[in-house]
């Protein structure tokens, strides 16, 4: 029996998501852009799951800007809120499709500050006021870490803000897991992405306050009011709003299932792999993801151990895992080189049962101790 534990890298999809799909990619040919009766049912089903994902995020409809995914949306964002010269600020655990645009911005001439985090990986609301400049035009702070699952203090960062300088939030990995009202949060603009949370892979959403001006990055359509243009895929769209709807209707009893997951996990590590370490906050954060080093093995030695033990789970961002590199994110935490290489993200859904987690934990257990008796001279 394989174990899927890498429900950060991805979900998989529920029957439902699909069933909701099924006509959108199979009944109704229209595109939604034109006007015969074909066309309007597409259009139809588009605004009716902008609508819905507006509501559960608490945005207007005309603030959702359907997207291929997160990595698009943080670009949308990134490039599209930022002036063409001056200063911006993110944190030091931000995902690479954050990290990486505001790489080409510095490459273009703007100048960059790293919003330190502390141990837990959590960035403090009141260090940013040394960074903002005159200058600054955007400030990138995540809502939860994909490395470690720690929330980060985004309402408070935008108080402090007052709406002076825009601000990023990536949500991919908290969009399903907590409860994102984008009013009172007060960002600028929010990502979320439909296969993080038991919907669809290929489509996301950048959320885009009212009056916030953002320049389009893609051009050659008057599609979503010409910011992201392109033919929406409705199916896709339709199947995210479901799976959000699914996600937030049943929220409270899939987090409690969740946490009692984890925790027997931990046990179960506890029991067969002592000694480890929880990297990132034991008890506040996403209950999903669980950072653990066990220190005597090499992280990409035990993920390849555990792969071959039936184990799906990761050493960091499915985005940058094949890279040897250890996690940037428990580097900006501090963690201490033991500790980093040999860290493991293990993240969990409420699909998984209490039988596959014991047996996981007693398989991770196993493969380190034949790592660790390994290297023992
Ligand atoms: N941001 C975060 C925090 C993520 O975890 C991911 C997925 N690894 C992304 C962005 C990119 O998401 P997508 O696969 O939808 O492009």
């Amino acid at each position: 029996m394989r174990i899927y534990l890498d429900n950060n890298a991805t979900t998989p999809m529920l029957p439902a998501v699909w069933e909701a799909m099924r006509p959108y990619f199979i009944d109704v040919p229209g595109n939604p852009a034109s006007s015969h009766r074909d066309g309007q049912k597409a259009r139809q089903a588009l605004e009716d799951a902008r609508e819905r994902t507006a509501a559960l995020l608490g945005a207007h409809a005309d603030e959702v800007i359907f997207t291929s995914g997160a990595t698009e949306a943080n670009n949308l964002a990134i490039f599209g809120l930022s002036s063409s010269a001056g200063h911006v600020i993110s944190s030091g655990i931000e995902h690479p499709s954050v990290v990486e645009p505001i790489h080409k911005l510095v490459q273009h001439g703007l100048q960059y500050s790293n919003l330190p985090v502390n141990r837990e990986g959590v960035v403090d609301p009141d260090a940013l006021a040394r960074f903002v400049r005159p200058d600054t035009c955007l400030v990138a702070v995540m809502l939860a870490n994909h490395e470690t699952g720690a929330i980060q203090p985004v309402d408070k960062l935008t108080c402090q803000l007052q709406d002076r300088v825009a601000l990023h939030c990536d949500a991919a990995a908290g969009a399903g897991k907590i409860k994102i009202d984008f009013r009172s949060l007060g960002a600028s603009s929010l990502t979320i992405s439909g296969h993080k949370f038991h919907g669809p892979k290929g489509v996301g959403a950048l959320l885009v306050r009212r009056g916030t001006k953002l320049r389009a990055q893609l051009f050659g359509g008057h599609q979503q009011q010409g910011r992201r243009p392109g033919t929406e895929p409705v199916a896709l769209v339709v199947g995210m709003a479901t799976a959000l709807d699914l996600t937030m209707t049943e929220l409270d009893d899939r987090t409690e299932n969740v946490r009692a997951l984890r925790q027997r996990f931990l046990d179960g590590l506890r029991r067969w792999a002592e000694p480890i370490a929880v990297n990132g906050s034991a008890s506040d954060g996403i209950p999903h993801t669980i950072n653990v080093s066990f220190p005597g093995c090499r992280a990409d030695v035990l993920l390849m151990k555990l792969d071959l033990a039936g184990i799906s789970c990761s050493t960091g961002s499915a985005c940058s895992s094949g890279s040897l590199l250890p996690s940037p994110v428990l580097k900006a935490m501090g963690v201490e080189d033991a500790i980093l290489h040999s860290a493991m993200r293990f993240s969990l859904s409420h699909l998984l049962t209490q039988t596959q987690v014991d047996e996981a934990s007693a398989r991770i257990g196993q493969a380190v101790n034949q790592l660790r008796s390994a290297i023992q001279p």
